[in-house]
């Protein structure tokens, strides 16, 4: 496994392989402090395509001035060695100055989609998501990228930033990993103390809840919002940010949920900003 540090060389790779190889590309963008979620969207890049980049890049444009930047957990070497144990062919790892040269003004700015779910409550998030991906995207080409729905807001915008930049990759979106007990895997979980651990299950019960009153033929959306209310108050430590059901492409609330619909929450526990969702069906 190669490790990257230009974006000449990720763009020379990304030609080389698919020239000399006659083979396809797969992306699979994250910030380090890998764990099981991330190994999930390595292989299944790997099941999917020729050749495998993952770039491990703790963007400063998508964090907020009173955010985690300078504390974002970073395990470079660990990370490596996760990755070539799933099978990545180069690790992309850029410093802030590679990507953002200095002087750089030009930025990505889905409209709309942005300022919805997670970009409402850290504005300009979502644009610095959009600009790092898209620079990642150009840079590559990939014949497919890799996502996870645990950020499912985050696949909306670069959905839509994909569609109306008319780029070549197809978005893929792997299914949430789990510890046991339910919590989504994340890189901030290990922010939290036990008893904030303890308080972040309230995310996946309240998800959990939800899954369970659409098969049970439930449909309004109001019952969805407040059967997650309820599950939230009976922890009163853990600090609400949205509940919310709405349409996955365009992330404005439905009255009416139906297959393919996202109920989506985020929650304090403590100082750290949990999410998770389900895609309703
Ligand atoms: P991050 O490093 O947090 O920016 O995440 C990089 C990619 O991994 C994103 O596409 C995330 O959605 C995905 N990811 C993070 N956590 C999980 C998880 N628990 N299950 C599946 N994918 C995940």
């Amino acid at each position: 496994m190669e490790i990257l540090r230009t974006v000449a060389e990720l763009r020379a790779w990304s030609r080389r392989e698919r020239k000399d190889g006659g083979n396809t590309i797969g992306l699979v963008p994250t910030m380090g402090a890998l764990h099981a979620g991330h190994a999930s969207l390595i292989r299944a890049a790997k099941n999917s395509v020729g050749f495998v980049a993952v770039s491990i890049f703790v963007n400063p444009t998508q964090f907020g001035p009173n955010e985690d930047f300078a504390r974002y957990p970073r395990s470079f070497e660990a990370d490596c060695a996760l990755a070539q144990a799933e099978g990545a062919d180069v690790v992309f790892a850029p410093s802030v100055d590679e990507l953002y040269p200095a002087g750089a003004a030009t930025f990505v700015e889905v409209s709309g989609l942005s300022e919805r779910l997670d970009g409402k409550s850290r504005p300009g998030h979502f644009r610095g998501v959009a600009t790092v991906v898209s620079k990642l995207l150009i840079a590559v080409e990939p014949d497919k990228a890799f996502f996870g729905q645990k950020d499912a807001a985050q696949v909306a915008v670069l959905r839509r930033m994909v569609s109306d930049l008319r780029l070549a990759a197809e978005i893929v979106v792997c299914p949430i990993v789990r510890e046991a007990d339910g919590l989504a895997l994340s890189s901030r979980n290990v922010y939290l103390s036990a008893e904030e651990r303890a308080q972040a299950l309230t995310l996946s019960r309240a998800v959990r809840q939800a899954e369970a009153l659409f098969a049970s033929g439930e449909r309004r959306a109001s019952r969805f919002i407040e059967a997650a209310r309820e599950t939230f108050a009976a922890v009163p430590e853990i600090r609400v940010d949205y509940i919310a059901l709405v349409d996955w492409a365009t992330l404005e609330p439905v009255e009416i949920a139906a297959p393919g619909s996202l109920f989506a929450v985020a929650a304090w526990a403590g100082a750290t900003r949990l999410i998770d969702n389900a895609i309703l069906g």
